[in-house]
């Protein structure tokens, strides 16, 4: 089958794989019908995942069909549409216990599909823990629909949730790409009054307005100056950062009011100053980390209700033989591309 492999620093091939073939009987061999393309897998192509292994095949964000099911898989049977989340888990261990599986302790538990072992940007994937890591999508929710829920949805989701919204907040995102995104709708579940949105592209503030027309839009120059002007308090209530770029760490603290809670989802390719002098007095919370991507079902619900819609989204589509293509558009972040859905051909 065919296979986007990480060869090395800069460099990913498609190549020829054997089909995956289950390995433990929690395992499911999954065949991809949509994959897609994450910052992430560019983190990976750049070097700063350390943790990732030349050889594998990269992608961790997929829906499939079930197709060879292990002998201890419960939830999933051949057949079954399922998205595929980024993290396996085993649901046992002390952090899956507590919902924080990103730091599972089984040996392919957390962002191993894509990363450590062999990823979704391919015909089939072999997927662990299948109980944990696959979730079956509801019959009226469509593939593209469902296509995030495993990976920047959950990332979203998880960020909205430990962020700790209520109503009567004024909540500020920094980055409107997929992520912030994502973030963006989880956000509005929990019905702050009100979410700003600081971006520096005006083509994705462009698409916020178009798309969610009651969110007031800022850019990083007149970030603290609106936030402050919005807020009851001197700043906002919430401060989720998902940009990662080299001055959105700062704008993110300084724009949060005392006692505020500020969750940084973005993976920096430098460490950053937390200058604790500046800060004191102001009381902060500080969030960090990869997501728990344990709400997939939940997720899935939610879409089905139609309160969360993220194919708009998706701006492009490609065959898997094209996708040297893809990434080309991605990383370029030209024709206005916010996602990329990779179908098999
Ligand atoms: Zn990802
Ligand atoms: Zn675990």
């Amino acid at each position: 089958m065919k296979a986007y492999t990480y060869i090395d620093r800069g460099t990913f091939r498609l190549t020829e794989k054997a089909d995956p073939e289950p390995l433990d009987c929690g395992d499911a061999i999954v065949r991809v019908t949509l994959s897609s393309i994450c910052a992430s897998d560019l983190h990976i192509k750049h070097g700063s995942v350390p943790r990732a292994v030349k050889g594998i095949t990269v992608g961790h964000e997929a829906v499939g069909i079930g197709e060879a099911v292990g002998a201890c898989v419960r939830h999933v049977k051949p057949g079954d549409r399922v998205a595929v989340n980024v993290e396996s888990f085993c649901g046992k261990c002390f952090f899956c216990k507590q919902g924080y599986v990103n730091n599972c302790e089984a040996d392919d538990g957390g962002w191993a599909i894509g990363c450590r072992i062999d990823g979704t940007q391919a015909k089939r994937v072999r997927v662990p823990y299948a109980d944990c890591a696959l979730t079956p999508i509801p019959d009226e929710v469509s593939d593209e629909q469902a296509l995030f829920t495993g990976n920047i949805l959950s990332t979203g989701y998880w960020a909205a949730k430990i962020s700790e919204i209520a109503p009567g907040d004024t909540v500020l995102i920094i980055g409107a790409g997929p992520t912030g995104l994502c973030i963006l709708q989880c956000a509005m579940l929990h019905s702050p009054e009100r979410i700003i949105v600081c971006e520096t592209s005006e083509r994705r503030r462009a698409f916020v307005a178009e798309h969610y027309p009651g969110v007031i839009l800022t850019t990083p120059d007149s970030c603290l100056d609106t936030t402050i002007a919005m807020s009851a308090h001197g700043g906002a209530d919430r401060v989720i950062e998902a940009a990662g770029s080299d001055t959105s760490f700062e704008l993110a603290w300084r724009c949060a009011r005392p006692n505020a809670i500020v969750t940084i989802v973005a993976l920096y390719d430098r460490p950053q100053l937390l200058p604790l002098p500046d800060m004191y007095g102001k009381n902060l919370t500080f969030k960090t980390g990869g997501v728990d991507g344990c709400d997939c079902a939940r997720i899935l619900a939610l879409i089905a209700d139609g309160k969360i819609d993220t194919t708009p989204l998706i701006t492009h589509r490609y065959p898997l033989s094209e996708i040297d293509e893809a990434y080309r558009l991605f990383e370029s972040r030209a024709d206005g591309v916010i996602k990329i859905a990779v179908y098999p051909d």
